[in-house]
């Protein structure tokens, strides 16, 4: 099974992040993965979903994050809702294993048209995942190519920087 991030993992390598104040990096390969997939599924008329997998690391300002691949599954979804396919699980768990990282550091879906943000849906989806700790929703909408990543802390989703990894 994978390890969900938490604050609490003791075994953390500490190194100092690539950027002050930013505390999500995601590979360009990442961002070149589910943009691809969010344009299958736009031309399939449906939302598409998928997990980011990295590591964990921290520093003197706390937790960060890199986003070094993204894995998906077979998918249930039309163009207002995604969701895992129940089958689709254990090929999902395997995916994830052949990943260099270890941990899901967030998730990624496509909304179609009506813009990034995390609806009250995403954010129940959000936190039943990663609690109140650090993880990363990234939403992308191909119907003009945007993608914004997020926190959702106890204070609510908040629109967060990201730096792209080439
Ligand atoms: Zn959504």
């Amino acid at each position: 099974m994978p390890k969900i991030i938490s604050a609490a993992m003791p075994e953390i390598e500490f190194k100092a992040r690539p950027v002050k104040g930013v505390s999500f990096y995601i590979g360009e390969n990442v961002v070149d993965s589910i943009t691809d997939h969010a344009d299958i599924g736009y031309t399939e008329n449906k939302e598409v979903l998928g997990l980011l997998i990295g590591r964990v690391l921290k520093d003197d300002e706390g937790i960060y994050v890199k986003a070094e691949d993204a894995v998906t599954s077979g998918l249930d979804a039309d163009e207002t809702s995604v969701r895992f396919n129940k089958d689709a699980i254990e090929s999902l768990f395997e995916s994830i294993d052949k990943c260099k990282g270890d941990s899901v550091v967030g998730w990624y879906h496509s909304h179609l048209g009506i813009g990034c943000f995390l609806s009250d849906v995403d954010i129940r989806t959000h936190t039943g995942v990663f609690g109140d700790e650090a993880g990363f929703a990234v939403v992308i909408d191909p119907s003009d190519s945007t993608l914004a990543a997020f926190s959702c802390g106890s204070d609510g989703p908040q629109k967060i920087r990201m730096i792209i990894m080439i």
